[in-house]
């Protein structure tokens, strides 16, 4: 099953660049014209935290790849078939819920595509921290090269199908849970990933075929995160593993989904050994569950 082109056509108008269809004679004039774009967009009903995929598909292969426009930020897609080009767009809990509307531009036109985002509660917890653990702040050395990694758009898709659980452990927190923090509401945190509990040393696996982009090492800065690897799956996805006791495997290399990277740990801020599984789509932390499931493709 995809998520891809299950959905309904949600192409509201077509308009060419530059011209206004005034008249439904204009109108059908465009939309039999050899430049219409079709844009369709999965899931149907989307809630905050769920990876939007834009298809678009074009009747010129030859023209550069169509855009995907929305509250300011341009994405560029990636080709998946004959004249059909695919982006990611993600959404978070710190988003209001609501109508986007994207902006697809490509091959002469430009298509406006209105999307609603519902609402989702996420679970509250109340986190106290000792004045020693809340001091801890992270080194910028461990947040440039973290940021750097999630921002990385890489063209090819090295993944295939569905990803696997990163681990067997049962899950302990799931993804957007907000929190009090010593009392006080954290306004821009949210849970960006997925808690496994297991125990110190047990396998941590790559979620989906992956070139390893990031590895980092507590001993050399990663005082937040821990050992830490990161995987770059490609067309900006890429997953984020932390607080780990052991690496085992090295900056670009490639790896299978389901192969072992490393153990289970309790490096970092950590209060017993579990692993942090993040999945990150354009630089956000998206909810991994939908990647799990259907397979975005
Ligand atoms: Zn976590």
């Amino acid at each position: 099953m995809t998520a891809d082109f299950d959905s309904v056509l949600m192409s509201k108008h077509r308009l060419r660049s530059g011209m206004v269809a005034a008249t439904s004679a204009i109108w059908t004039v465009l939309a039999s014209s050899a430049t219409a774009l079709e844009v369709r967009v999965a899931p149907d009903r989307p809630r905050l935290g769920d990876t939007l995929s834009v298809m678009v598909r074009t009747d010129d292969p030859d023209l550069p790849h169509p855009t995907v426009s929305v509250n300011g930020r341009t994405y560029e897609t990636f080709l998946v078939g004959t004249n059909r080009y695919r982006a990611f767009l993600p959404t978070t809990p710190l988003e209001a819920p609501g109508t986007r509307t994207l902006q697809v531009s490509g091959d002469g036109a430009v298509e406006t595509v209105s999307v609603v985002v519902s609402d989702r509660s996420f679970p509250i917890q109340e986190i106290w921290l000792s004045p020693e653990t809340n001091a801890i702040e992270g080194t910028d050395y461990e947040f440039d090269l973290v940021d750097a990694f999630k921002q990385l758009v890489s063209p090819e898709r090295l993944w295939t199908g569905p990803f696997r659980p990163p681990s067997d452990g049962p899950v302990t927190t799931v993804y957007g849970v907000r929190r009090y923090y010593n009392g006080e509401w954290a306004e821009n945190y949210y849970h960006r990933g997925i808690d496994y509990a297991a125990p110190a040393g047990a396998p941590v696996l790559a979620a989906a075929r992956g070139r390893v982009a990031l590895v980092g090492r507590e001993s050399q800065g990663f005082e937040l995160h821990g050992n830490t690897v990161g995987l770059d799956h490609g067309q900006g996805v890429t997953t984020i593993y932390l607080h780990l006791s052991r690496i085992d495997v090295r900056e670009g290399q490639l790896v299978e989904a389901g192969q072992p990277i490393g153990a289970v740990g309790s490096t970092g801020i950590s209060t017993g050994p579990h692993l942090h599984w993040g999945l990150y789509v354009r630089g956000e932390s998206v909810d991994p569950l939908p990647w799990q499931s259907l397979g975005l493709k």
